[in-house]
């Protein structure tokens, strides 16, 4: 629900709706199938390259469209309402390069990622680390003048299907970020089966003795958790897209459905009962919508936004939770099969709860900034 983006162009945003409309109808045979058994739709994500729907943030130097977050979050959302693979991965992936990427990373990296013949992936979480990173115990050590990384990930999208993968590992310097390429000595990769994302299917990454040189350094060693956060910190926006664009589809098809549902005399939009439902999912999509909104507009404008865009999360989660969830009254039985979207759609957002920071982080978070300053709590 596009209410308040600071769009460059609203000409740009009609075509790329009418893009992404029409790429979910000429890749739906591959849609249905990757969706149905959890495998990543390639020659879609290459389609949605060439018709400029990746490359939305990155500069026109390098393939992209020049946009900033009001495009991005524009975008994603589109793809969740209407059915297409989320760029989300892809787009953090150029974000990080955008930010720190040397040239020669940029010329090696961009140009394909803005294509989608360059998949990329991010290792970041291990079987004991995921919401803290304190614990990461993947190394890269210093020998001959390259690092040695060794390791465990898990639950990395693409992570079987990417070309370059960006891992975290600890230092002598602390954390740091190197750009791996996956087809590397020393790199295992084995698919995991999540219930939710089903195109962005998740893999474990098993890396032992691989060799890079400093050129794969993104930052420089010991700023790892600086381009974390210099991701992440935006990134949450395109979390709360992917979950506005999920449960405006969910609400959008259950309406479709329960209007022209007969129980008994009446059709099931008929009962108040239902119609406050209706009422109060639209109202919390919308406000979830006004704050990511407003998120994005405060990064495109160079202004202060880590609080707004943990807010515009988690008040995207609690809208798409409860839109999700609603949806199966309206649906009745109906809604409850594996070939109706509602299902699928509700997984979708429980895995946005938890990935790419989870609710109970964001919450920290914001408390912590209510806490610290008084202007947040209303007594200045
Ligand atoms: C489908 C899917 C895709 C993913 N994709 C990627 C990916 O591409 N790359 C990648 O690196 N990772 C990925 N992740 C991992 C994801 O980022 C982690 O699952 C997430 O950070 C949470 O870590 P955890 O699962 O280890 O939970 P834990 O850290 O074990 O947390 C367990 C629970 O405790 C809560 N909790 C933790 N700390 C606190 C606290 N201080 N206060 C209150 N509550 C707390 C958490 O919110 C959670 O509810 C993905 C996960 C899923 C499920």
């Amino acid at each position: 629900m596009n209410i308040n983006l600071q769009l460059k162009d609203p000409q740009w945003a009609d075509l790329a709706l009418v893009t992404v409309k029409e790429l979910v109808a000429e890749c739906r045979e591959e849609l249905d199938e990757c969706e149905r058994i959890g495998r990543f739709p390639a020659e879609t994500y290459r389609r949605m390259g060439a018709r400029g729907l990746l490359g939305v943030i990155t500069p026109a130097q390098w393939g992209g469209q020049g946009g900033d977050a009001p495009e991005y979050c524009f975008t994603t959302e589109a793809m969740c309402r209407y059915g297409l693979v989320s760029s989300q991965v892809q787009i953090q992936g150029m974000r990080w390069m955008n930010d720190w990427g040397t040239p020669t990373q940029k010329k090696k990296y961009l140009p394909g990622m803005v294509e989608g013949s360059l998949v990329f992936s991010e290792s970041i979480s291990e079987p004991g680390a995921g919401s803290s990173l304190k614990k990461l115990s993947t190394t890269a050590v210093r020998k001959g003048g390259d690092w040695i990384i060794n390791g465990k990930k898990i639950h990395i999208n693409l992570g079987a299907e990417s070309h370059v993968t960006l891992v975290y590992a600890m230092t002598d310097a602390g954390l740091t970020s190197f750009l791996v390429d996956t087809d590397l000595p020393g790199l295992t990769r084995r698919h995991s089966e999540p219930l939710g994302y089903r195109f962005l299917p998740t893999a474990d990454m098993i890396f032992e003795d691989v060799r890079v040189p400093d050129a794969a350094l993104l930052g420089a060693p010991g700023e790892g958790m600086k381009t974390f956060l210099s991701t992440f910190n935006v990134s949450r926006l395109g979390n709360a897209s992917e979950l506005i664009g999920f449960a405006t589809r969910a609400l959008a098809e259950a309406t479709d459905y329960a209007k022209q549902r007969d129980v008994g005399h009446h059709k099931v939009t008929d009962f108040q009962g239902i119609q406050w439902t209706l009422a109060d999912c639209y109202s919390a999509l919308y406000g979830a919508s006004l704050a990511r909104d407003h998120a994005a507009n405060l990064v495109k404008q160079g202004q202060e936004f880590s609080m707004a865009t943990s807010l515009a999360k988690k008040l995207a989660v609690e809208a798409a939770e409860k839109t999700t969830n609603d949806c199966f009254a309206l649906t009745g039985g109906y809604g409850l099969y594996r070939d109706k979207p509602w299902g699928q759609l509700l997984y979708e957002v429980k895995t946005l709860r938890i990935a790419g920071g989870s609710v109970e982080i964001l919450r920290n978070y914001i408390a912590h900034q209510i806490l610290k300053d008084e202007k947040l709590r209303g007594l200045k």
